[in-house]
């Protein structure tokens, strides 16, 4: 019998035992490679010797202190390589230790931004629907993941709203062309900012490239730009979350950079530490940083693990070895190469409705009709199926369901380390190839696929 609280009482996980590189070695032997590094976390894969070294030096030269008295070396260093240049005028970071906790920082920073700055009445967020922000409760009032939310609705905060997603396959009207689209929601965003009143709204949040609630939907063009509009036109804050497809996922170390615009706070974390250690944090635009600088001059938010040493010394770790090994434009070309090669197995798949991503971030969408873009019955549960028959195939690959409106849906995420070679691609194209193919099979043999 198990002591730990798993999440769900009556499945026990497999006991992963240890891991190398893309492979993960389980209790009783079997091998399985690590296709989404969990939920899209290891981006170097695991084993790596230089990070589990500078942890174990960190540990030993310093394991905490508290950010209310002291500052380390390892802080200092990450949030000088990570704003090196200043990007996007980008000029502090604060860390934590989860992304959930990460959004929290940037809801609040929004909030007192505002306050130092005299306009106490913007107390409101807009968000979007089918969106992830964190399952702490600030986070989880903002995001739209409707699952996560149900149990939690009548104890959730009621300053946030939201808006459509920008979710081109399956709500771009017959005919509407990108920019139709990228109007259209820059309109219904630009109302509810008007309906909440024009000097209420602190801050919009979006993940850049939305990542587990819809599986790797990237923007249409123009849709960042319009939406940076509409904020600049009433004075609110944008809030870029790129917990899951920032530091490098997506091909560019920030994923907003291939939109064109900037946010005044991004929220970072996956990647930033690879996994190694429990690490997120935010970033935070230098005219977000003024106000605070000209007013209070102090953050009114913090936690005991802020900052720690030894969670900073991974990440610094990490983050010098994907600039070092020019991971990221390995991202780009292996990307390319996953892209045509999930495109040659499953572009003619009946149940396969779409390949979608970026960088070394791709989603595979299931479809019970892939030309009226119907779903399968939630009830069959598609999503838990495709993980069980990819573990029976060896490769982990993340899945969800509700992809399309929080009910139904069902999509898994591959996402290789930023250092996969050619060959790991391509076998793990084979392997999901397998668990796809083995998943139809157990499906039409159990009669039941209609939804
Ligand atoms: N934001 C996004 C976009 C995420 O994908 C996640 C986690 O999946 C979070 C926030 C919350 O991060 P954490 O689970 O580390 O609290």
């Amino acid at each position: 019998m198990t002591r730990v609280l798993h999440r769900t009482i009556e499945v026990q996980p497999d006991l992963a035992v240890s891991g190398s590189g893309l492979t993960l070695t389980l209790g009783d032997g079997r091998k399985v490679l690590d296709a989404s590094g969990g939920a899209a976390v290891a981006c170097l894969g695991h084993g790596n010797r230089r990070v589990a070294e500078a942890i174990g030096a960190q540990a030993q030269r310093l394991g905490y202190v508290h950010t209310g008295f002291f500052t380390t070396g390892p802080a200092e260093a990450l949030a000088d390589l990570l704003l090196e240049n200043e990007p996007g005028g980008l000029t502090h970071a604060f860390f934590v230790s989860s992304g959930s906790e990460a959004m929290e920082s940037a809801l609040k920073l929004a909030r007192q931004y505002f306050i130092e700055r005299g306009e106490p009445n913007r107390t409101r967020f807009i968000a979007r629907r089918q969106s992830y922000h964190g399952n702490t409760l600030g986070a989880l009032s903002t995001g739209g993941s409707h699952a996560r939310r149900v149990p939690y609705e009548p104890i959730m905060a009621d300053r946030f709203s939201r808006v459509s997603p920008c979710f081109p396959f399956h709500y771009r009207r017959t005919g509407e062309s990108d920019g139709q689209y990228v109007k259209r929601l820059a309109e219904e965003l630009d109302t509810e900012f008007q309906r909440l009143g024009p000097d209420a709204v602190a801050a919009f949040c979006a993940e850049t490239v939305v990542g587990a609630t819809t599986g790797c939907v990237a923007p249409v063009p123009g849709y960042f730009k319009a939406v940076r509009e509409v904020c600049d036109r009433y004075g609110a804050l944008l809030i870029l979350d790129e917990v899951m497809c920032g530091s490098g996922r997506t091909g560019s170390m920030h994923a907003w950079e291939q939109e064109g615009i900037v946010p005044d706070i991004q929220a970072i974390g996956k990647g930033l530490g690879g996994g190694y250690q429990p690490i997120a944090g935010i970033l935070i635009s230098g005219r977000v940083i003024a106000a605070l600088a000209s007013g209070s001059g102090a953050f009114v938010h913090g936690h005991t693990y802020q900052a720690h040493p030894v969670a900073c010394a991974a990440a610094l770790e990490v983050q010098r070895i994907i600039r070092e090994e020019d991971l990221l434009t390995n991202v780009r070309n292996q990307g390319v190469l996953l892209e045509r090669l999930l495109r040659d197995r499953f572009s003619t798949h009946p149940h396969v409705g779409d390949i979608r991503g970026r960088g070394l971030f791709f989603a595979l969408e299931f479809l019970e009709n892939r030309e009226e873009k119907r779903p399968f019955d939630p009830a069959l549960r598609v999503h838990e199926r495709i993980k069980r028959h990819g573990l029976g195939a060896g490769v982990g690959i993340y899945p969800t369901g509700g992809t399309i409106d929080g009910r139904a849906g069902d999509h898994a995420i591959i996402a290789p380390p930023y250092n996969s070679r050619p060959q790991e691609i391509e076998t793990i194209v084979d392997r999901v190839e397998a668990a796809v193919l083995s998943m139809f099979r157990e499906l039409s043999q159990s009669g039941r696929r209609a939804g």
